[in-house]
């Protein structure tokens, strides 16, 4: 990483966090919130605890929604993310922890929209038992 990006990334995690903080490299990967489709680096999405510790979940800037931190850095296809969308939405109350019109609208303009409906809709018939 470059001295200027590297100092631009610490003075906006200082000003993020208002106090002094050390970056640790980890949190600067890019990750994308999986109820929203927002994308940010990592450290946008962590609770601080009040032992100074960073907590094991995180919590979407965007939408507001909580998950574990690792599951962030999961890498996924998008076919893949169409089905854990589709399963989630299964569960109770799944279906109300995503904000469908940013998530449709991220995804589409990111150009995975064909293959994340594909994975959406290929779960949606095997859940039915129906296969191709
Ligand atoms: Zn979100």
């Amino acid at each position: 990483m470059n001295k200027t990006l590297d100092n631009y990334l610490n003075k906006t995690l200082d000003d993020y966090y208002g106090v002094k903080v050390t970056v640790n490299k980890a949190y600067l990967k890019e990750v994308r919130c999986p109820f929203c489709f927002y994308g940010g680096y990592l450290y946008e999405f962590i609770i601080m605890l009040k032992n100074g510790k960073v907590g094991k979940k995180g919590k979407c800037p965007d939408c507001g929604q909580t998950m574990l931190l690792s599951t962030l850095t999961v890498d996924i296809t998008p076919e893949d993310y169409g089905k854990f969308v589709y399963n989630y939405c299964r569960l109770p109350k799944g279906h109300k922890k995503f904000n469908w019109d940013k998530l449709k609208r991220r995804i589409w303009e990111a150009g995975i929209s064909y293959r994340f409906w594909y994975g959406f809709n290929k779960a949606k018939r095997e859940a039915h038992g129906l296969t191709e």
